[in-house]
């Protein structure tokens, strides 16, 4: 497998490539008709390289808005005026998302704010807790040696150097954890940064880590500096993670794609000659359109719902996907922050202890002032998932409950349930987040661009298969 650094210098080429293929391009088959359901950043991949090569495409959004889980939320200022906030879902590294990169830039949204990427660990039970910025750590009520646990930090960054291609795809998190504490890893690194990081990546719960192989964990830290040498540069988009699906919605308008929000397909159903695709708009009611392909751009449940009637392989398939609900809470509740104001950092985990035995799910508070450099007539906004109590009602903003995908269960039979083998059959698509690990924004970009590739090539046997190869060499062809 290659590193994506190996894609990083030709990124731009890429661009420049395919724009010259496609205005050269004559697609032989204007008539083909595709759908494509979710205006998530998959979708707009996959959209984004049909219409660059001329075939007709619907894109089904049931929000007001394209972007999916990368959202925004209304804030209202001192003043009276309301301010839209990214949810949390926003940030990423410059130096590991190359093709996510291009795409902003490519539609005017590559202007970026650095995050503050401090972090805080605390216990609820012995209100034990740690906060680490920029090489350095303080604690409150702990009894740690600071340079110690700054050295493990450092020492865990080279960690797949020690461990083999096999270990890495075989080991679960539980054994990986086993493997830590027989190298000596400390207890307080293992309980205090370890487990709070995994949990809080994948929003699982601290129970179930034995369910998942480590290889998916070990490319999020990846993604996000934690492992591999380079921290990279972490950024959000200065003018709100809106800015580049607006952008998006209103290129994709401009070149001929039908871009239908609030709208919600309800049921596909597939007939020898084409796909009749039902949907549902609040003022235009049920609607039912036909079409030759649909892709579907959102979780692998709610695919499975539209379908209806599918089949034992796709069922298998889809269903074969894990993911987990978490309760995403925007709010200004300070009770879930640390006890002591000293230690709010950009991230605040709470650990699992005694206390969150009851409610063992990963929980994590993003504070959006100080994580986004918001101006500072904002008022506090703190992204919770997983409250470990109940807020306060009057100080939540708004509740999301977002589906996110958990990864590869260990032991899964991959060729017997690789997307692969399901793709196109029934001229039915999938692309998403959740088929290309670690799940984030840039994986549901490449996937969306990929699986448009994959039907291109029906029509057009020579047509440019790039990002496909892309995953194929990145994540392994197991994935998609
Ligand atoms: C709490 C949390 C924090 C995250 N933080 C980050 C981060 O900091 N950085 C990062 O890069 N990634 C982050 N991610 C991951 C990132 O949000 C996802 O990888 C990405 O947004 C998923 O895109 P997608 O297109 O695959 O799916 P989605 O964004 O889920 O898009 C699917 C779309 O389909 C639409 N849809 C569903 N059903 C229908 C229907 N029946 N009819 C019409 N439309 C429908 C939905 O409304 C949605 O817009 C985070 C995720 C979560 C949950």
């Amino acid at each position: 497998m290659k590193d994506s650094s190996h894609y990083s210098e030709s990124y731009h080429d890429d661009i420049i490539a395919r724009h010259k293929y496609a205005e050269s391009f004559n697609n032989p088959n204007p008539n083909i008709r595709i759908a494509i359901i979710g205006g998530g950043v998959a979708g707009m991949g996959a959209a984004k390289t049909l219409v660059e090569t001329k075939f007709p495409v619907t894109l089904y959004e049931i929000n007001e808005r394209l972007g999916g889980d990368a959202l925004a939320i209304d804030i209202k200022t001192q003043d009276g005026k309301t301010v839209q906030v990214d949810g949390g879902v926003s940030d990423f590294n410059l130096n590991t998302y190359f093709q996510f990169r291009a795409f902003l830039e490519e539609f005017g949204a590559a202007d970026y704010t650095n995050i503050r990427n401090d972090v805080s660990f605390s216990s609820l039970k012995s209100k034990k807790t740690i906060r680490i910025e920029e090489g350095k750590c303080y604690f409150q009520d702990a009894d740690i040696d600071p340079l110690l646990f700054l050295q493990e930090i450092e020492r865990f960054s080279h960690i797949t150097q020690e461990l083999s291609i096999k270990q890495q795809t075989t080991m679960d998190v539980q054994e990986f954890l086993k493997y830590l504490r027989k190298k000596k890893y400390s207890e307080d690194f293992i309980n205090f940064f370890l487990i709070p990081k995994i949990t809080g990546a994948w929003l699982v719960d601290v129970e179930n880590l034995n369910k998942f192989p480590i290889d998916g964990i070990l490319k999020f830290f990846k993604y996000h500096g934690i492992i591999g040498g380079k921290q990279g540069k972490r950024v959000c988009i200065k003018k709100g993670i809106y800015t580049y699906a607006d952008c998006f919605a209103e290129w994709f308008i401009s070149n001929g794609g039908n871009l239908k929000l609030h709208t919600q397909v309800n049921r596909i159903f597939i007939s020898q000659n084409f796909i009749e695709v039902e949907t549902f708009h609040k003022e235009r009611g049920k609607r039912v359109e036909h079409f030759d392909h649909v892709i579907f751009a959102t979780k692998p449940k709610q695919a499975l719902n539209i379908i209806g009637d599918a089949n034992q392989i796709e069922y298998r398939i889809l269903s074969t996907y894990p993911t987990n609900h978490a309760d995403v809470y925007y709010h200004y509740d300070e009770r879930v922050m640390p006890s002591n104001k000293k230690a709010w950092a950009a991230f605040n985990y709470y650990v699992y202890d005694e206390i969150r035995k009851e409610n063992p799910n990963a929980c994590v508070t993003y504070w959006l002032n100080y994580l986004q450099q918001l101006p500072s007539e904002f008022p506090n906004v703190f992204t919770t998932v997983n409250p470990p109590f109940e807020l306060d009602p009057t100080k939540i903003y708004c509740h999301k409950r977002l589906e996110h995908p958990l990864g590869l269960l260990l032991h899964r039979d991959i060729s017997e349930t690789s997307i692969h083998r399901v793709q196109g059959d029934r001229r039915l698509w999938f692309c998403g987040s959740y088929v290309v690990p670690p799940f984030l924004q840039e994986n549901a970009y490449v996937s969306g661009l990929s699986v448009a590739e994959r039907l291109i090539r029906n029509y057009l046997p020579h047509f440019p298969m790039a990002y496909t190869e892309l995953v194929d060499h990145m994540y392994g062809t197991e994935y998609f």
